[in-house]
C-alpha cells in the first residue's frame, strides 16, 4: 500500500498570451472552471449554442441576460457573475448600449424630454426648418404647408423636389409655455415608474455589454475538458483520489498549482507528478520542462511525467531526460492515457 499523487499541469503555449496573464488570475480561472455555473455557461459557448451573449431590454433593470439568469438567478447576481468572469479573463466584452436609470427609484423605465432652454418646459413642438433654394427664404415646415402642397410663403412658388427646390435646414422648436423658438433643446428625463423628473446632469448613465468567450479560454477550457477530463476519469477508475486543479506545497512553502492531483491512500509516500502541455504550434518548447522542473524540485514528488501535445522540442527532450521527468508525447487523450498507464505501472 502506498500513496500516490499524480499532478497534471496544463499549459497553453499559443502566442504566449496565457503566460503573460498573472499566475493568480490563471489559478482563479482554474478554480472558476470547477464552478458548475461557469461550466454551464462555458458549455453553451463551446457547443456553439451561444456565440455572443447579448442583453435583452427590460424596463425594470435596463437590460438582462435571460440565458445566464437560467443558470445564476436574478439580474443583480447575473451582473456580478458576468463582471467576475470578465475581470478574470474568461469573458471579453463590448459596449452594447448605454441606458439611463432613475436616480430616485433606480428604474430603467425612463423617457427623454426635450425641453425649452428658456423656461425648461417639455411642452415644445418640434419641426423642421425648410429653406426655399431659389429665394433663400427659411422658415418652419408648417409655414410652407398649403393644402397638401409645400408653397413658399415669401415668393409663393410651389416646392416639389427635396434637395433641389428646397432643403431641410435642421430642427426647429417652439415652446408651448413661453412661446420662444430655439433649435437645440435641453435634455431632461422622466421616470415612468416614480413619475419624477431629473436632469441630464443628475442622470445615472450606465454601460451595458455583450460578451464573448475569450479565445484563450476557449482553448484552455477545451484542453481541460478534452484532456483533463478523460485523464481524470482514468485515474479515478484506477483507484486514485483526484483533484482538479490540485495544490501541492513545496519545501519553500510555496503552494504549486496543478490541473489535476491524484492520491492513492497507503503507507508510503509515493507521489507521481504529471504536467500536461499542449501546443497549438508544432512543438512544446523546453521552457515548459524548465518550469516544471522548478516545481518538481520544490515539491519533490517520487515520479514526474510531462505530457506534451503533440510533441516536445529537441532541447525539451534532452532537459526532461536530465531532470528525470518522464516525457509522454501524445497526439490525443488516448495516447496520453496509454502513456500514463505505462508510467504509473
Ligand atoms: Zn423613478
Ligand atoms: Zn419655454
Ligand atoms: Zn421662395
Amino acid at each position: 500500500m502506498f500513496t500516490k499523487v499524480i499532478i497534471v499541469r496544463l499549459h497553453r503555449i499559443a502566442g504566449w498570451k496565457e503566460e503573460k496573464m498573472s499566475k493568480a488570475s490563471k489559478e482563479q480561472r482554474a478554480e472558476l472552471y470547477r464552478d458548475p455555473r461557469v461550466q454551464q455557461l462555458l458549455s453553451k459557448f463551446m457547443s456553439g449554442e451561444l456565440s455572443k451573449l447579448e442583453p435583452v431590454y427590460n424596463p425594470k433593470f435596463g437590460y438582462t441576460y435571460p440565458a445566464v439568469e437560467k443558470i445564476v438567478g436574478d439580474t443583480p447576481s447575473v451582473n456580478k457573475f458576468l463582471l467576475q468572469l470578465f475581470e478574470i479573463g474568461i469573458l471579453k466584452r463590448e459596449l452594447f448600449d448605454k441606458f439611463v436609470r432613475c436616480l430616485h427609484c433606480d428604474s430603467a423605465n425612463v423617457s427623454i424630454h426635450y425641453c425649452c432652454p428658456y423656461c425648461k418646459s417639455f411642452k415644445i413642438e418640434k419641426s423642421s426648418l425648410i429653406e426655399h433654394v431659389s429665394c433663400g427664404y427659411i422658415d418652419a415646415e408648417e409655414r410652407f404647408h398649403e393644402q397638401s402642397k409645400l408653397v413658399c410663403p415669401k415668393c409663393h412658388k410651389t416646392l416639389t423636389k427635396l434637395d433641389e427646390d428646397y432643403v431641410k435646414a435642421g430642427a426647429w422648436c417652439v415652446c408651448g409655455e413661453c412661446d420662444k423658438s430655439f433649435d437645440i433643446p435641453v435634455v431632461s428625463h422622466f421616470c415612468r415608474d416614480c413619475h419624477r423628473e431629473f436632469t441630464f446632469e443628475e442622470a445615472l448613465y450606465k454601460d451595458v455589454y455583450s460578451y464573448k468567450l475569450s479565445e484563450d479560454v476557449m482553448q484552455e477550457a477545451a484542453l481541460s475538458w478534452t484532456l483533463v477530463a478523460p485523464i481524470r476519469e482514468f485515474l479515478e477508475d484506477s483507484g486514485f483520489k483526484v483533484k482538479s486543479p490540485g495544490f501541492l506545497k513545496g519545501k519553500s512553502g510555496t503552494s504549486h498549482m496543478f490541473d489535476v492531483t491524484a492520491t492513492r491512500g497507503g503507507k508510503n509516500r509515493n507521489i507521481t507528478v504529471i504536467d500536461l502541455a499542449a501546443s497549438t504550434g508544432d512543438v512544446v518548447p523546453e521552457q515548459i520542462v524548465i518550469a516544471m522542473f522548478a516545481k518538481v524540485y520544490d515539491s519533490a514528488p517520487d515520479r514526474s511525467c510531462l505530457v506534451a501535445i503533440p510533441k516536445m522540442s529537441k532541447d525539451g527532450k534532452r532537459l526532461a531526460k536530465l531532470y528525470k521527468i518522464k516525457l509522454i508525447e501524445a497526439k490525443n487523450y488516448k495516447e496520453a492515457i496509454d502513456g500514463l498507464k505505462a508510467s504509473i505501472k
